[in-house]
């Protein structure tokens, strides 16, 4: 399974662009594979609450991270938002959460979640068969897919 090691993977660039499209997001600790679906995320959120209230931190975001292969969107709740909004956040969050949970962390192909070196992961099948392949080779780090 040669051809895995060359799948393309989104360039670390995407989440440069993104985070300096959208610079009211805090850190994003993801893969690139998740770059598309965190802004469809944001601009989802801006269309809700408009930039300058994101600007100032009122969405209450304070993580984005990949955690056991799924997305974690850490934050305090939000106060003094319509019901409409609060409902609206829960929703944006959660489909992101859920696109993530079927996209490959490295590509953004379709993936599934799997353990490979005692990490769960999402990956799509070629990005699985590298981390696999990886993990067989002697002296591979516990670290990394
Ligand atoms: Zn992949």
């Amino acid at each position: 399974m040669h051809e895995s090691d060359s799948v393309p993977v989104t360039s670390r660039a995407e989440l440069l662009r993104l985070a300096g499209t959208f610079p009211w997001l805090p850190p994003l600790e993801v893969g690139t594979g998740w770059a598309a679906l965190l802004w469809d995320m944001a601009e989802d959120l801006e269309d809700l609450f408009g930039r300058s209230a994101l600007i100032e931190g009122r969405a209450g975001l304070h993580e984005i991270r990949a955690r056991h292969g799924c997305l974690r969107i850490a934050g305090s709740k939000p106060a003094g938002w319509e019901p409409r909004q609060e409902e609206g956040l829960r929703v944006i969050l959660g489909r992101a959460e859920e696109r993530a949970a079927c996209t490959c962390e490295r590509c953004g192909r379709r993936g599934t979640t799997a353990v490979h070196n005692g990490r769960w992961t999402t990956l799509c099948i070629w990005h699985h068969a590298a981390a696999a392949e990886r993990a067989r080779r002697p002296g591979s780090p516990l670290r990394g897919v």
